[in-house]
């Protein structure tokens, strides 16, 4: 999916969830859902995330190729736990929120993710990225963000 889908996407769980269990500080609860929903992809340099942290993007994508173990859940978990022992379960919950927002949408693009990397499976499904459905999907979470905002 394209940077903004993930992005848009991740702003939309953020808000969801901020919303649904009623958590203080809500507008910093969306914006590390939001951050770690585009996340994943600093396993490839040339992404936006990548693009801003070159040798450690450079480095992930060397050791894990994209969409490797940066897209998995055991990563996900990895992140979950630092952010339980450090800082705080709600917080923990955002970046997983964000994570998982991430790695939904890639499942649905024809290279799929391995949520379980390195075993099998391969879930991938047939939207594209920068395809008319990717515009689509932006479009509708956008329409989500701000009915849940009015
Ligand atoms: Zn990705």
């Amino acid at each position: 999916m394209m940077f903004k889908t993930h992005l848009i996407f991740g702003i939309l769980a953020g808000l969801f969830f901020a919303r649904a269990f009623i958590i203080e500080y809500s507008y910093l609860f969306v914006a590390v859902v939001a951050f770690f929903a585009i996340f994943p992809d600093i396993d490839m340099y040339k992404s936006k995330i990548g693009s801003k942290v070159k040798p450690i993007s450079f480095i992930l994508n060397f050791l894990f190729g994209h969409r490797g173990f940066v897209h998995s859940l055991l990563f996900a978990f990895g992140i979950y736990g630092l952010f339980y022992f450090f800082v705080n379960s709600t917080y923990a919950a955002a970046s997983f929120i964000g994570f998982s927002s991430h790695l939904l949408l890639d499942g649905l693009s024809p290279d799929g993710i391995k949520p379980l990397f390195p075993f099998r499976p391969r879930i991938n499904g047939i939207i594209r990225s920068n395809g008319i459905v990717d515009y689509a999907l932006f479009f509708t979470f956008l329409a989500g963000i701000v009915w849940m905002l009015i």
